[in-house]
């Protein structure tokens, strides 16, 4: 790693990058893991630093009830009620405590879909572009999985570089009882490095404790330990942590970024670069680009769309507990998932979703679940709900509109407007998993809401998904991103995040923000030869 100089209060740093990149996470890490064997000169800034490796990592009581993970922030509603978000700033961004369940969108999801409540709108690519970057994604991200079992499913040019994480008994049984009834349950792709074949040299020790917990083995496939810390004992890539970009600054045409604002320490220093890359993630860049306004940029840099911060996502999720007289015994829960209702079927003119497991509950993140699990099983202690649950995450698509948004105020803090769309569909996924049940011994009524990695009874504050604010398209009246992803305004910005996604599908997004960096990355490694 080269250090970065800094000489003081307010001074400029003198080394000039060819490209700067803001945020280390799926979008940025990823980024700046392709660009480094380029040769070019690569600067990632990164508002947070490396997590700490601790027992607390795999703790429910820090991690889950505590937030030890969940940054300070202060963010307000669309009603100007301050919420603490649930965002994660880390060398890794999101990665670092999430599910990776890595999932390609589904080939439909490129096109225009018909909903309930509206549009999704079609990509400007459709899945045959961007195949050859979910391949490379997945053997970058070490993805576990069995192609071909999904039928929802794209064709793929690659194979999955490991098979899939094996089912352990319980959810074996679920498994083999829902093919009995028909549904087609897949085994989910997973990032994690879990070597089935060889459990004693496996750097994964298949634990209970891997979705929305960091991974204190570093086995999980996080942007961290896959795509940054690889490239940092090159010569030509600089991470700079505890850099929190405020600002960028253009020349008087506005056409070109010149400098990067960061305040780290309490100092504000500038860089600068041929290129800039804003991955800060959907909200924060959006709070970056509208914070930048200038004489050129009045509405915020890049922004004579009116699209920067609108056409916020972050999925109708519902995270589901059933609980069963069998007692589950289950490890790691989530390799599991049901796609049998992703679209428009017969009985339903609209599409639903996407329905996978989580982690296993355990009775100390249930704490907060008490008086209802209680009330199902009287007779059952909290240790008893949890070890009988089985845990189910459902994901609906939520639909971009225009006024479901980020802006910041005078003082550039983020406010972020958001109204759920497509409820009738979620609530339907919700149905159709209680009849499910019934195929695996499962009655439908001990199936509840819980709230476990997120906290479902502030939906905005629950961003794990978090998508659009910089949709990309070929209209720069519509749009803010060209199809490279860059600046339809601008000669060298460019947004590398889940801020390009013009709609979300129901499938998580990571692997699709991962895959768009690879894509990026070769037009820049194009652009910068
Ligand atoms: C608990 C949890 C579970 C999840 N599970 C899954 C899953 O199973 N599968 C899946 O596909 N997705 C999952 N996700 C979502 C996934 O992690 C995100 O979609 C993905 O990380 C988004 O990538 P990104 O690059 O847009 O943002 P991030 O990965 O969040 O990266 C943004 C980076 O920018 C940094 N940053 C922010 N502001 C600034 C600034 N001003 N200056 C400098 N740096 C800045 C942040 O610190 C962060 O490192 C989960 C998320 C969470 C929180
Ligand atoms: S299951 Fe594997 S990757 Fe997940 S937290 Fe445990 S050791 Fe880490």
């Amino acid at each position: 790693m080269r250090a970065a100089r800094t000489t003081g209060e307010s001074e400029t740093v003198n080394e000039h990058y060819d490209v700067i990149i803001i945020g280390s996470g799926a979008g940025g890490g990823t980024l700046a893991h392709t660009l480094a064997g380029s040769g070019k000169s690569i600067l990632l800034l990164e508002r947070g630093d490396f997590l700490t490796r601790e027992t607390d990592n795999w703790d429910p009581r820090p991690v889950f009830v505590d937030g030890k993970y969940i940054s300070s922030d202060t963010w307000y509603d669309g009603d100007g009620k301050p919420f603490q978000p649930q965002v994660h700033y880390f060398v890794g961004g999101a990665t670092k405590l999430y599910g990776a369940a890595l999932y390609r969108l589904r080939p439909g999801d490129f096109g225009e879909i018909k909903h309930v409540d509206g549009i999704s709108p079609a990509w400007p690519l459709d899945y045959g572009d961007f195949e050859p970057w979910y391949s490379e994604a997945e053997q970058l991200y070490q993805v576990h999985g069995n192609g071909g079992e999904d039928p929802t499913e794209g064709h793929r040019s690659q194979p999955y570089p490991w098979p899939a994480v094996s089912h352990e008994p319980r959810i074996q049984q679920i498994h083999d009882g829902l093919a009995k009834g028909g549904y087609h349950p897949f085994h989910a792709p997973c990032g994690i490095l879990l070597n089935e074949a060889d459990r004693p040299r496996s750097t994964c020790i298949r634990c209970a404790w891997c979705d929305g917990y960091p991974c204190l083995a570093h086995a999980k496939s996080d942007a961290d330990v896959i795509a940054v810390r690889p490239v940092l004992g090159r010569d030509n890539v600089t991470l700079v942590t505890g850099a929190e970009v405020t600002r960028l600054e253009t020349d008087p045409s506005g056409r070109t970024v010149t400098g990067v604002v960061v305040t780290r320490d309490g100092n504000r220093e500038v860089y600068r670069g041929d290129i800039v890359a804003v991955s800060a993630g959907a909200a924060n860049s959006a709070k970056i680009l509208l914070n930048s306004a200038s004489d050129a940029h009045p509405g915020g840099l890049a922004n004579g769309s009116d699209q920067v911060g609108r056409n916020y996502m972050f999925h109708n999720c519902k995270a589901v507990v059933a609980l069963a007289k069998e007692p589950n015994d289950t490890v790691f829960q989530k390799t599991l998932g049901i796609n049998d209702f992703y679209s428009a079927g017969k009985d339903y003119a609209y599409p639903m979703g996407n329905i996978q497991m989580i982690g296993k509950s355990n009775a100390e993140a249930m704490r907060g679940e008490k008086p209802k699990l209680t009330k199902l099983s009287p007779e059952w202690t909290l240790s008893d709900v949890a070890q009988h649950a089985v845990d189910f995450w459902l994901t609906t698509e939520d639909l971009p509109k225009p006024e479901n948004r980020v802006t910041t105020d005078a003082d550039g803090h983020v406010h972020l407007a958001y109204e759920m769309t497509n409820n009738d569909e979620a609530f339907r996924l919700y149905g159709e998993l209680r009849k499910i049940l019934n195929h695996t011994g499962m009655a439908e009524h001990h199936v509840l809401r819980k709230n476990f990695y997120m906290d479902m009874d502030i939906p905005v504050a629950g961003c794990a998904h978090q998508a659009g604010t910089c949709r990309f398209g070929t209209d720069p009246a519509t749009s803010v991103l060209n199809t490279n992803c860059k600046a339809h305004q601008l000669d060298n910005l460019y947004v590398v995040d889940t801020s390009f996604f013009p709609s979300i599908g129901a499938v998580n997004p990571a692997l699709t923000a991962m895959a768009n960096a690879l894509r990026v990355g070769d037009h820049l490694r194009e652009r910068l030869a």
